[in-house]
Parts: structure tokens; C-alpha cells; sequence
């Protein structure tokens, strides 16, 4: 049996950072990955790469990544001090998110960043996605300026790097299936290794294998019926096995376990996302739309929030209507904004140069009902309120049900188009319970199981109903370290 001080279980954000935190303590550190070397790196190589940390000037960017000082003063670099940080997770988790975690996760989270770049990550301004020119001055907005070079997949594979050439072993093709206890102690992992059983022990061991989001039984046991029909955004290989593990010799579960992020994803996606083209099916442009679903009707406030705040929820609100869809409606006047997915390849879509026209074509909804929700709509505009798409414009509806918000614009100028979209899940929210500090995950009594660590979608207690745009990636970076150190720290104790 090959044995480690520290065996990490995963390779995506979360577990390279726990690996390479615990390197750093001088441990010697193994990982196991259950997808081949291709197809590695679970949800975090199909991430965007936004990232949401708490920062309190330019200088604090300056310390991620090079932004020249004519471009510092001249840009308008939004703000996400430690208190704004704060609100947005407290609010789109209904006040339910843990203190101390959340605590850890936002104080943390800029010298975190800074961490991941001494470990090879690098960051660049995110000038594309969350800035515009407003009155001639570049202005960010949604609280998080800077994304991942090359995303999350150049994440994954900057951090692999580091960790290969900092002496980390790494076995592809390895499942883990169990810990190795002794009742009292973790001494290891037992694991599948291309087809054949195999052990590792280990002074500790720290699980980092996400969620059970590609698991349809699980889904539809924890999260409830319809949503083994949702499609995976992502990796195929996250199916609960570090949960399980745990919770069998156990570990404590914790947070939101009917609780997941999930968005509106094109209607005809594959059943899993697909590394290469992992940003095609997105549909994020949902604010300046109305989204009708097969009876004809409006079903949510498109225009609630920036798309940061209100995607992660309204994906199983598209689970909940008949047959799992809806179309996002859009005309030519607001065509220019939508995000570039919806010119891509394999875009479910419909166009009429009049609404008449699109209602026939739209497959699936009622038409009459259709051209009443718009004619609604178009009537309940505040239309002497500016448009602006940079800022919450308050320009909503009145009289109509559901409400819209912001980014209200009469569907008046053709060709109309329709986006036919389905709920494409993320990540779930139910984790296990750990130590805030040292990363130890507790047993069902609230005693740290000796040997035994937590990281990233692993952590339950974070994320509650909802969940703020870029708050996944840098929670592993957290949260890996903190069970990277945690775990280092103890294995040099003994
Ligand atoms: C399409 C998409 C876009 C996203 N965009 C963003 C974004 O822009 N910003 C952001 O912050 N977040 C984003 N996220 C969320 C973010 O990717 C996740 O929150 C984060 O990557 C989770 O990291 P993790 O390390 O916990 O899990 P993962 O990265 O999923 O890693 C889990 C690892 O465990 C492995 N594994 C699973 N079971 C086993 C087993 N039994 N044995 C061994 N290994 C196993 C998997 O193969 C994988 O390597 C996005 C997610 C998706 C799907």
C-alpha cells in the first residue's frame, strides 16, 4: 500500500489548493482524480473564471494582476469592500449562510488570491464580460473586475503545474470509494483504480470531490422529483462519492441539501457540459428578455437583479414549468447587448419579423396567450425611465404580474427573437460540516474526526437558495488552503 502524509481526493480548484497548501507545510501530498488526465478537474475547469472577493481600492487588484497607472485612475473599478461582500452573501442566502464560514470565506478571500497567484494562477481584468463605456469613462460593475486567465480550465491547469513541479503525486483514473477508519482515526483511502482495487494510506485525508450534481438519483432524492431532468453544466464525474464516504462512517452533514445552483441552459444541451465548449449553452442575458414558458406566461422578474444575483435560482424555476422549458424573448433593440452565446453554434432559437409571426413558430407555447403576456407587458413599461444596462435602472412594469424590475423595454421593434432554454444544474449546496479554521470535517455530534478534512462543494453551510456570481471558485481557494494547512499542521504535530 502506497502511503502519504496527506491524500487529496479530487483535482479540481479546491483540491489543488488543499494539495498545494499542505505541500507547502513540507508534507508529502498524493491526490487522487477519478476522470482520466482529459477529461480532470471537475466543475472547475468548465468555470467562466469570474472571481468574487472582497477588495477596498485598485491597489488591492494591483496586487493580482498588472493594470497600468493610467488605467488604474481612469477606470471606473466598481467596489466589493468586506462589508459589501457581506450583504450580497447575506442577502441571496435569506440571512442563512454560517457566520464563521462565511466570515473565513470573505475576509479571506483577497489574500487567498493573492496566494493562488504565488501558486501560478493569474488573473487578468475582466474588461469583456463586466465592464462598459458609461459617459466615456470604462466602468465595471456586478463586484468582480478580475476573471482567471483562460478561465477555469487555465486555473486547473496553472495550479497542476505548480503542484507537479512541487513533487505532488497525482493518480488519474482513481475513484475513491471509502476512507479507511478504524473507528476512530482516518488512515486512508480505499479506491478503484482503472477497474482494479487499491488502498492508500494516509496521515490525513482531505476530500475534495464536489457535489452529487451529476447524479440523478441523488438529485431527485435530496433536491426533489423533476430534477433528474436537469442537464449537468458541467463535470460528469461529481456524483456524491466524497459525501457518501463520509456520511458512512459518520461525518456530519450540513447546509442546504434540498439547496443547488442551477441556471436557464439551452433547451437541447448535451447531458453533461463539454470542457471545449463549456460557455456555448449559456443563457445569461435573461435580464433584458421576457421569459415565457409553454402556457404563454411570464413566470419570474426577468429583471430582479444584475444576472449575478438571480441566475443561480431561476434555473429551477424553468425546472417547474411545463415540460422544463421556457424562451427568453428579445427584439432588435435590445439584440446588440445580448452576451455573444446566443450567436453561437447550436442555439435553440426563433425568429418572426413580426410577434404574430414568432408566436406560430414558437414550439411548444400557446400562442394566443403569448401575444396577451406581450401586449401586457409592452403597455405595463415605464417607459419615461431611462434605459441603462450598466446600472439597476428602475426602469420596470407596473400593473402586471410577475413584475419586471429593471431593463423593462417594450418588445416593439422586430425581428423578435425567442431563446429556448432548460434548467442546467451546477453544483449542490448540502456539504459537510468542518472546522472554519482548520478545514477537520465534525462527526454528527460535533467532534472533529481525527484524519479527516473538507473542501470546496464539499463544505456545506455556505450557500443557501441562492448563491452570488464567482463565490464558488474563490471558496475553494479558501477553504482548500485553509484544510491544506489544517491538515499539514496536523500531520507535523504528530
Ligand atoms: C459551467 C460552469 C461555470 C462556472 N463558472 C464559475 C465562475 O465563473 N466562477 C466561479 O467562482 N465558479 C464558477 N463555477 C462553479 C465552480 O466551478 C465550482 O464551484 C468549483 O469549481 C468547485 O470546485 P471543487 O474543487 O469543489 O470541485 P470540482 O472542481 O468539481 O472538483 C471535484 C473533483 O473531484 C473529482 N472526483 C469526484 N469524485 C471522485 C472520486 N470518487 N474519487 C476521486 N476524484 C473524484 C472530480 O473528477 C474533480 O476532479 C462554474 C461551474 C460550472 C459548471
Amino acid at each position: 500500500m502506497q502511503t502519504f502524509d496527506v491524500l487529496v481526493v479530487g483535482k479540481g480548484n479546491a483540491a489543488l489548493c488543499a494539495a498545494l497548501a499542505a505541500r507547502d507545510t513540507g508534507a508529502s501530498v498524493a491526490m487522487l482524480e477519478a476522470a482520466s488526465v482529459e477529461e480532470s478537474g471537475g466543475n472547475s475547469r468548465f468555470a467562466g473564471g469570474v472571481m468574487r472577493f472582497a477588495y477596498s481600492s485598485v491597489e488591492d487588484l494591483q496586487k493580482l494582476t498588472d493594470i497600468p497607472e493610467d488605467e488604474a485612475k481612469n477606470t471606473d473599478w466598481d467596489s466589493n469592500t468586506i462589508e459589501e461582500f457581506y450583504d450580497d452573501l447575506y442577502r441571496v442566502t435569506s440571512y442563512r449562510t454560517d457566520p464563521h464560514l462565511s466570515e473565513a470565506l470573505i475576509t479571506q478571500s483577497l489574500e487567498s488570491m493573492i496566494w493562488a497567484r504565488g501558486q501560478g494562477a493569474r488573473f487578468v481584468p475582466n474588461y469583456g464580460a463586466q465592464s462598459a463605456i458609461v459617459n466615456g469613462k470604462r466602468k465595471f460593475f456586478g463586484r468582480f473586475p478580475i476573471v482567471v486567465n483562460g478561465g477555469g480550465d487555465g486555473l486547473v491547469a496553472d495550479l497542476t503545474k505548480t503542484a507537479e513541479k512541487k513533487g505532488v503525486s497525482i493518480f488519474y483514473e482513481t475513484r475513491a470509494t471509502a476512507l479507511i477508519y478504524d473507528g476512530e482515526r482516518v488512515m486512508g483511502v480505499k479506491a478503484k483504480q482503472k477497474g482494479k482495487p487499491v488502498e492508500f494510506g494516509a496521515r490525513a485525508v482531505i476530500l475534495a470531490c464536489g457535489g452529487f450534481e451529476a447524479n440523478p438519483e441523488w438529485r431527485t432524492r435530496y433536491l426533489g422529483p423533476g430534477w433528474e431532468l436537469a442537464k449537468v453544466r458541467g463535470s460528469r464525474y461529481n456524483v456524491g462519492d466524497g459525501l457518501k464516504m463520509a456520511l458512512d462512517i459518520g461525518a456530519c452533514p450540513y447546509g442546504n441539501w434540498s439547496g443547488r445552483h442551477a441556471v436557464s441552459w439551452e433547451r437541447h444541451a448535451p447531458e453533461f457540459g463539454e470542457v471545449e465548449k463549456s460557455h456555448d449553452p449559456y443563457r445569461h442575458s435573461y435580464p433584458l428578455s421576457i421569459m415565457i414558458n409553454a402556457e404563454g406566461k411570464r413566470f419570474v422578474d426577468e429583471g430582479a437583479d444584475f444576472y449575478n444575483y438571480t441566475y443561480a435560482k431561476y434555473g429551477a424555476e424553468v425546472l417547474k414549468q411545463t415540460g422544463q422549458y421556457a424562451y427568453q424573448v428579445f427584439d432588435a433593440r435590445t439584440k446588440p447587448l445580448l452576451k455573444k452565446e446566443y450567436s453561437g453554434r447550436n442555439v435553440t432559437k426563433f425568429t418572426g419579423n413580426t410577434l404574430e409571426e414568432l408566436a406560430e413558430k414558437l414550439e411548444g407555447v400557446d400562442p394566443k396567450a403569448f401575444l396577451k403576456t406581450v401586449r401586457e407587458y409592452n403597455a405595463a413599461v415605464q417607459t419615461k425611465v431611462p434605459f441603462n444596462h450598466a446600472a439597476r435602472d428602475g426602469r420596470g412594469t407596473v400593473g402586471i404580474e410577475p413584475p419586471k424590475t429593471n431593463w423593462a423595454n417594450p418588445l416593439d421593434t422586430p425581428p423578435f427573437e425567442a431563446y429556448g432554454v432548460t434548467c442546467g444544474i451546477t453544483f449542490t449546496f448540502g456539504g459537510l460540516r468542518i472546522n472554519h479554521e482548520t478545514g477537520q470535517v465534525f462527526d454528527v455530534h460535533f467532534h472533529p474526526i481525527p484524519g479527516l478534512y473538507a473542501a470546496g462543494e464539499m463544505v456545506g453551510g455556505i450557500f443557501y437558495f441562492n448563491y452570488p456570481a464567482g463565490t464558488g471558485l474563490v471558496s475553494g481557494l479558501v477553504f482548500g488552503r485553509i484544510a491544506g494547512n489544517g491538515a499539514g499542521a496536523a500531520v507535523k504535530a504528530k
